[in-house]
């Protein structure tokens, strides 16, 4: 059940990802953090089809839950969106919603492939590894961009 749940909470939260990220890549600034959005936009769609297929494995209809969680980030990058006048201060405050965007997936896809595993259900870990391969990699290039760029263009 909590692995359904869980399953069904990022399934909303990917789905909220997929509105949010065209309006950060609209305001981003700097062209290397919009394209690694842009790219992390077409990757996020397909995260979505990913989690359909594992509730079609399951024989579990497609549903998501409300994550109040991803509500909560996404409610302070708009915040951040619309607080920050300074275009290279706006690219930070965007990065840093990113990457707590994608800190909050890489937790929650280890533990749906934890309990995938301990629950026997390898075609779920296999699906759950591809996308936490993903974010995992948004995130190194987001730090790659933070430390190399942004954060130097916005102090
Ligand atoms: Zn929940
Ligand atoms: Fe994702
Ligand atoms: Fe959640
Ligand atoms: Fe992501």
């Amino acid at each position: 059940d909590l692995f359904l749940h869980t399953l069904k909470d990022m399934y909303y939260a990917e789905n909220q990802i997929v509105k949010s990220l065209p309006k950060m890549i609209e305001k981003a600034h700097d062209t290397t953090l919009r394209s690694t959005l842009e790219s992390h936009l077409s990757e996020t769609k397909q995260q979505v089809k990913r989690l359909e297929q594992i509730f079609q494995g399951l024989g579990e209809k497609v549903q998501g839950v409300t994550c109040a969680a991803m509500d909560g980030i996404l409610d302070e990058a708009k915040d951040v969106m619309s607080d920050i006048g300074d275009p290279n201060v706006l690219d930070a405050g965007m990065l840093s919603a990113a990457q707590a965007v994608e800190h909050y997936e890489i937790a929650r896809y280890g533990t749906l492939i934890a309990f995938a595993k301990r629950l026997g259900r390898s075609d779920c870990v296999k699906l759950l590894e591809e996308t936490l391969a993903e974010e995992k990699e948004a995130d190194r290039k987001l730090t790659a961009i933070a430390e190399s760029q942004v954060n130097k263009k916005a102090a």
